[in-house]
């Protein structure tokens, strides 16, 4: 295989990225193996579950696509287990019919995930964004005074002086819109699910409707996104929760 790369898509600075791909139809595994190879990765295959966790133990891999329908062991017990061991990026594969499945993925800890059908290049797009992420953990990191500041997209938050800096310019935000907007973007890439969000946001024993989070969810676009009707930065996963997408300013 020949190692020239078209020196474009430079987001992750490592020249191969070593992927475990766990999928059992054909198709889909051929078409990945040269699409993802031609993207730079490195393409291990694992055709079932227990393959998969074989696999895991043998080799060392930077991020794992993981099929969620799969012979032998599904993929919500491949992640969990490798869950458990590390946290190695992991990525789902599902279909449609499996967003229930799709929702318990994440909260056991799947980064985040994809349905089938889907375009190479939106899976690679995913890819890179969780990578990003996890070489970027603690984009929070200390400013002149050793505060504590995320800073991705048009958004700087200063966690310890609780301010926020959108385009430049400090905004104000409720003291719950303010936790949700750090919550997000502290795993920027990654989809919360509602959940998960208002057990972080409101504890265990929030009792309010959950509507209450789409309010906040709204007030925080309003101030943070130059156009809150087509938001860029805080965005919907239908039936599922919410991501913050945006890129580390330090590109
Ligand atoms: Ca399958």
């Amino acid at each position: 295989m020949s190692e020239k790369k078209k020196g474009k898509s430079q987001a992750i600075p490592q020249a191969r990225i070593s992927v475990l791909l766990v999928e059992d139809e054909e198709s889909f595994v051929d078409a990945l193996q040269i699409g993802l190879t031609s993207e730079g990765f490195d393409v291990t295959i694992a055709r079932d579950g227990v393959e998969a966790l074989q696999e895991f133990d043998e080799g060392s891999f930077d991020l794992i696509l993981l099929d969620m329908m799969l012979p032998r062991l599904s993929g919500l017990d491949v992640c969990r287990t490798i869950r458990g061991q590390s946290d190695v990026p992991i990525i789902m594969v599902t279909a449609k019919s499996e967003e229930i499945d799709t929702v318990v993925a994440l909260e056991i800890g799947a980064d985040d995930y994809v349905t089938k059908p889907y375009r190479l290049r939106e899976l690679v797009a995913r890819m890179r964004a969780v990578l990003r992420r996890q070489a970027a953990e603690g984009v929070a990191s200390g400013d002149e005074d050793g505060f504590e500041v995320i800073e991705l997209g048009d958004v700087r938050l200063e966690l310890d002086r609780r301010r926020a800096i959108v385009r430049g310019e400090e905004v104000h935000l409720r003291r719950k819109e303010f936790d949700l907007l750090a919550i997000l973007m502290e795993n920027a890439g990654r989809v919360l699910t509602r959940e998960v969000l208002i057990d972080r946001i409101w504890g265990s024993d929030y009792i309010g409707d959950t509507k209450t989070l789409d309010v906040h969810v709204k007030r925080v676009r309003t101030t943070i996104e130059a156009d809150p009707k087509s938001p860029l930065m805080l965005t919907t996963i239908r039936g599922v929760g919410y991501r913050f997408d945006g890129k580390p300013k330090t590109d």
